[in-house]
């Protein structure tokens, strides 16, 4: 419901920034404009942590790559202190998506004291439904509780950017630069991988923040590949939920249960495919849950348990043959998901598709 009614608030909420010189609480010198002044209450189930650093804040305006005559994005700009800094560079334009109205008001004022109102669009709304307008580079300290579905948005969605640069929870950060075999490695990563170089730019404590979050931050930047991916990305999604979901486990043991066995069968016979159109249907990237799941381990070899429900044990039986076979035409039986190149993986569910298995 909550979703919903954002949603057609967004629709009806695109505004223009004003274009008055009156001078609001937020004017001043840059420096004095971060700080908070308590005006409002923050809400920090919605993430409000206004950074307020202007070392920080400048560094990030100077690392997003913003060309002349860019078009920008920022993804909740609350009161408009990294904002601020987009409006003075050489951007042409800044839309700036904030989802509640108290900022769009502040972020508003802001550019207006600062007399850059006529380069700001500010729309009203979620970040993760609104359609974004065009934009060359992506620039954001996001709420962390949207870093997956807005970085699967970005780029897996219809936009064509350069890069995002986005301030991220640290940890966050640290998984989605991971490579195969670190520790934090997962299919957040494999699946940004896929399409983006992803670097750390920087690391910002939680100090520079207000309220100060429990948690440290970094900067990373993303840089999506212009080729396209070789590989029908729905099907990788599908195919890396279920890889990743108990990623610490052999590949050979993954695809031995019987109820995971079962459910790809059943997908495989429906060989339907997901048309849900946009993110909605790509969702989270880095969710752990898979078909089957670490509940199944243990009934795998009698199977007594689990029934294919409208298939006969025969048929089953068939298709455990078909999956065997790939992953030892891979070669890929003995080793974990975790320590995969995306080629290996690749090349895995391109044997995989081509014996009949489908993922989604
Ligand atoms: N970028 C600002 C504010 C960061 S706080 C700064 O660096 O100071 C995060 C901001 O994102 C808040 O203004 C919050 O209201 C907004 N926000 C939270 N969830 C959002 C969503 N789903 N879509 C758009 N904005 C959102």
């Amino acid at each position: 419901m909550k979703r919903t009614a954002s949603c057609l608030w967004a629709r009806r909420g695109v505004r223009r920034a004003y274009s008055s010189t009156t001078t609001s609480p937020v004017a001043g010198t840059s420096a004095a404009a971060e700080a908070w002044d308590g005006r409002f209450r923050l809400h920090k189930p919605r993430g409000q942590h206004l950074l307020t650093n202007p070392r920080v804040l400048d560094a990030i305006a100077r690392r997003a790559s913003i060309s002349p005559g860019d078009a920008v994005l920022e993804v909740g700009p609350g009161t408009g202190n990294l904002t601020a800094r987009l409006l003075a560079s050489h951007a042409a334009r800044v839309a700036a998506v904030e989802i509640d109205p108290r900022m769009v008001e502040a972020v508003t004022a802001r550019a207006a004291a600062l007399g850059l109102a006529d380069k700001l669009t500010v729309i009203a709304g979620d970040a993760v439904e609104v359609e974004f307008p065009e934009f060359d580079v992506c620039v954001a300290n996001i709420p962390y509780g949207i870093s997956s579905p807005l970085i699967a948005k970005l780029l897996f969605g219809r936009y064509r950017f350069r890069t995002a640069t986005l301030l991220l929870q640290k940890e966050f950060a640290r998984r989605l630069v991971a490579a195969p075999g670190d520790g934090e490695y997962n299919r957040l990563a494999a699946n940004v991988r896929l399409v983006a170089d992803v670097r750390l730019l920087m690391d910002v404590s939680k100090r520079d923040f207000v309220p100060m979050p429990r948690v440290d931050s970094s900067l990373v930047e993303i840089r999506p590949r212009g080729a396209a991916p070789g590989v029908d990305v729905r099907e990788w999604l599908a195919f890396t939920r279920v890889c990743f979901g108990q990623k610490n486990k052999t590949l050979g043991a993954i695809f031995k249960q019987k109820r995971m066995l079962v459910e790809l069968f059943s997908r495989s016979q429906r060989g339907e495919r997901c048309d849900g159109g946009g993110v909605g249907g790509l969702g989270a990237l880095d969710d752990d849950d898979s078909v089957g799941g670490e509940d199944d381990c243990g009934k795998d070899d009698d199977g007594s348990n689990d029934r294919a429900v409208g298939f006969s044990e025969d048929e089953v039986a068939a298709f455990k043959k078909r999956v065997a076979g790939a992953l030892e035409c891979a070669d890929l039986a003995s080793r974990r998901p975790s320590k995969l190149s995306n080629d290996e993986l690749m090349r895995l569910l391109r044997l995989f598709n081509e014996r009949g298995v489908r993922f989604q």
